[in-house]
C-alpha cells in the first residue's frame, strides 16, 4: 500500500508525520472520507466543498488547489489499485513548536491521503443483516458541523457500542432527541412511511450521503421531513437506518433493547441502498 504524505507517495508502512504536527498534539485538523465505487470517487465535489468549509471554519489554509488535490486523491486510489473501498484525506495546521495559538504563516498545512479496498460482498452482507445501535448522551462540543479529527467522544461511544455487542451509537441530546451516530447520520421511517432526519443546520455533521439520500427520496416520491426525532419515536418506528460514505445506507434493526419493525432491514432503507449509486456523482 502507498500513502501520500506532504508531497510524496511513500510505502504505507513508512508513512509518518512529525511528532510536533498540530493534528497529533491538538487534534488541530480536518478530514474527509470518500467512497470509491468501481474505481470512481463518489461525490468528490461535495466532499471537497465540505473540506473547504471545514478548513475555513478553523482558519487553516488550503494545502493546494482543488485541482491538485483531486489529482492526489485519484493518484492515491490508482496506486493502491482500489476498485471498491475508500479514500481518506486529512489536513492539519502543520508542524510547529507546541503552543496553543496558531503558528506563523510560514507554517504550511500538512496533508495525508490514504486509500484502501473494502470487500463489496462483506459490505453487502451487513446491508442485508442490518446493524444494532445503542444510545448514549450527547457529550460532544457544539461545532460538530466541522469535520475535525477531534473524535474522542465518537471513539468512546463507538467502543461502548462494540462492548454492548452493537455496531453504532446514537448521541441523544438532553431533550431526548437523537442528534446523529458516532460516524453516521440517523434516520427513521414513521408508521406513515415518512422519512425523518434531523436538520443539518447545527448539532450534526452535514453528511454527504445524507444530502444524496434527501435528493433520492425526493426523486422516488417519498415523503420526507427534516426535523429532530426522539429515541422513543425511533424505538416505535417502522424502520431506521444510518447513512455515511463508508456504510452508505445501512438499515438499523435494533435500538437499545427495542427491535425495529420485524427485526429485519426495512423495505424503504433497502430500496434506497440499492438505488444510492444511481444518484451519487461518480467521476474519475
Ligand atoms: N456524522 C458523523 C459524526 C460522521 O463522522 C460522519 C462520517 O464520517 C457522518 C455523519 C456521515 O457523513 P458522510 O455521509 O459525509 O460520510
Amino acid at each position: 500500500r502507498i500513502a501520500y504524505v506532504n508531497g510524496r507517495y511513500v510505502p504505507h508502512g513508512e508513512a509518518s508525520v512529525h511528532v510536533e504536527d498540530r493534528g497529533y498534539q491538538f487534534s488541530d485538523g480536518v478530514y474527509e472520507v470518500c467512497e470509491v465505487f468501481g474505481g470512481h470517487l463518489v461525490d468528490e465535489r461535495r466532499h471537497m466543498e465540505r473540506l473547504q468549509r471545514s478548513l475555513r471554519e478553523l482558519r487553516i489554509r488550503e494545502p493546494m488547489s482543488r485541482k491538485a488535490l483531486s489529482h492526489v486523491l485519484h493518484e492515491t486510489v490508482r496506486r493502491n489499485r482500489v476498485r471498491n473501498g475508500l479514500v481518506y484525506l486529512q489536513v492539519t495546521r502543520g508542524v510547529a513548536k507546541r503552543d496553543h495559538p496558531f503558528p506563523g504563516d510560514e507554517v504550511e498545512p500538512a496533508i495525508v491521503v490514504t486509500a484502501r479496498s473494502v470487500d463489496p460482498r462483506k459490505a453487502g452482507r451487513s446491508g442485508e443483516k442490518g446493524i444494532e445501535v445503542i444510545t448514549v448522551p450527547e457529550n460532544r462540543w457544539p461545532r460538530v458541523d466541522i469535520k475535525s479529527v477531534s473524535l474522542l467522544p465518537n471513539v468512546l461511544a463507538r467502543q461502548q457500542a462494540e462492548d454492548a455487542g452493537a455496531n453504532e451509537a446514537w448521541f441523544v441530546d438532553p431533550d431526548g432527541y437523537v442528534t446523529e451516530g458516532s460516524s453516521t447520520n440517523a434516520w427513521i421511517v414513521d408508521r406513515d412511511g415518512q422519512l425523518i432526519t434531523r436538520p443539518a443546520d447545527f448539532g450534526i455533521l452535514r453528511g454527504i450521503t445524507r444530502t444524496v439520500v434527501v435528493e433520492l427520496a425526493e426523486k422516488e416520491g417519498l415523503k420526507l421531513v427534516e426535523r429532530p426525532f426522539t429515541v422513543d419515536e425511533a424505538r416505535e418506528a417502522r424502520e431506521a437506518f444510518v447513512t455515511s460514505a463508508t456504510k452508505l445506507i445501512m438499515p438499523v434493526v435494533r435500538i437499545d433493547d427495542a427491535v425495529i419493525g420485524n427485526g429485519r432491514p426495512g423495505s424503504i432503507a433497502t430500496s434506497l441502498r440499492e438505488k444510492f449509486h444511481t444518484l451519487a456523482e461518480l467521476d474519475s
